[in-house]
């Protein structure tokens, strides 16, 4: 089976885990605390919180805003499921919008269709680490006074007009935030693992408080100053903390990502290069405004002409796949096509119905040969062939 995915990890991050171990100190210490420096360093930000999830990052973002019961947040319903999830996790309610037909990501159009006066604050996610077209979408917000969350889960090393995601946010002081993910789904992984990065000091230390309990002092602080210091709780808080062990992991990955990407983008170039001119599939490439790291390979189908859905013929696809040992899956999932959501929709939403019933994504992993490629391209053809 050719995997969809392997994380790009080896005896370094063996070893960074192990020492870990080794101190004795295995939460919230020096790790953590490095990892944040390095990451916001890497992805151009001023701060960053580490946290155990990207989910519990795009949840601490809108909380730490106050945002709550009777709040409208405008989110893609073409994400991962967590995008609109965080939004109920604070008792608001997510509003959909649509993405655009060429790129998978909502811009400034289509979020301001779905505003309203309850509208309190916007997530684009940088869908497949596809950048978004981030600066309308800021100068938008900026306008209506609202909060704009960027889930760059995907997307770190990915760039927006020659800067990389997560630079564009630290312009807009005192509001805008980045989620990032650390799952091994994605570029750069702790295991599980999550951030947030913004430009304000006061805010990213806010966000270190309520990610341990609203706890006035934490172990490190604690730690430091070697006398008796007890916590007082002001407000509630959560357990979103993140791991030394992971931490550590998170370091040696940092180093890593210049290389994960060029690999990832040497490898979709070949992609491209294999699949050129094959009829009904569109393959994707960088928008005119920046660079993807294609944390996902993803082809859409196009739509069939004979009798069956385009679900039904990308189902087809993937099963074919499947079945020649090819470990595609489903490209990007729509929250709405969920029961969990599906009374959430409120307008049509093509674009994204078309991507999520025909994106496939390829599989693309470091240690990928060229016939490994050359089997996945040729597979792919037979089964579309087949099937439409
Ligand atoms: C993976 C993903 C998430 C959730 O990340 P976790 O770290 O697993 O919580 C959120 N949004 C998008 C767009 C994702 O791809």
């Amino acid at each position: 089976m050719i995997p969809i995915i392997q994380p790009w990890v080896d005896e370094r991050e063996a070893e960074a885990a192990a020492a870990v171990v080794r101190s004795g100190w295995l939460a919230q210490g020096p790790r953590v605390a490095e990892f944040e420096r390095a990451l916001a360093d890497a992805v151009g930000a001023s701060e960053a919180a580490a946290l155990s999830s990207c989910t519990a990052a795009l949840h601490l973002a809108l909380a730490a805003h106050g945002i709550g019961p009777g709040d409208e947040v405008v989110v893609p319903s073409l994400s991962f499921i967590a995008t609109t999830n965080a939004v109920a996790y604070c008792g608001a309610t997510p509003v959909f919008a649509d993405v655009a037909a060429d790129v998978p990501n909502v811009d400034a159009d289509s979020v301001a269709k779905a505003l309203s006066p309850r509208t309190r604050a916007v997530i684009v996610a940088h869908q497949v680490g596809m950048p978004a077209d981030l600066l309308p979408l800021t100068a938008l917000c900026a306008e209506r006074g609202l909060l704009l969350v960027e889930d760059a889960a995907c997307a770190i090393g990915s760039t927006y007009r020659g800067r990389r995601i997560g630079t564009v946010a630290a312009d807009h002081p005192g509001g805008d935030v980045v989620a990032w993910s650390f799952h091994p789904r994605k570029v750069l992984t702790t295991g599980e693992g999550g951030a947030l990065t913004v430009s304000d000091g006061a805010f990213a230390a806010r966000l270190r408080t309520l990610r341990q309990h609203a706890m006035s002092v934490g172990s490190s602080e604690r730690h430091a100053t070697g006398a008796l210091v007890l916590p007082v709780y002001d407000e509630v808080g959560w357990n979103y903390r993140m791991t030394d062990v992971q931490a550590a992991i998170g370091l040696v990955q940092l180093e890593r990502l210049d290389a994960i990407i060029a690999r990832r983008r040497a490898l979709a170039l070949r992609y491209a290069e294999l699949l050129a001119g094959v009829e009904r599939l569109t393959l994707p490439r960088d928008p005119v405004w920046g660079t993807t790291n294609y944390q996902s390979y993803v082809v859409c189908l196009a739509a069939p002409s004979r009798n069956a859905t385009l679900r039904q013929v990308r189902d087809a696809v993937l099963d074919a796949l499947l079945r020649a040992e090819v470990g595609a899956r489903p490209g990007i999932m729509a929250a709405h096509h969920e029961r969990a959501w599906a009374k959430a929709q409120t307008a049509p939403l093509p674009h994204s119905d078309r991507w999520a019933d025909g994106s496939i994504a390829l599989p693309l992993f470091h240690t990928m040969g060229d016939d490994d490629q050359i089997a996945v391209a040729d597979r792919l053809v037979a089964a579309i062939s087949r099937a439409v």
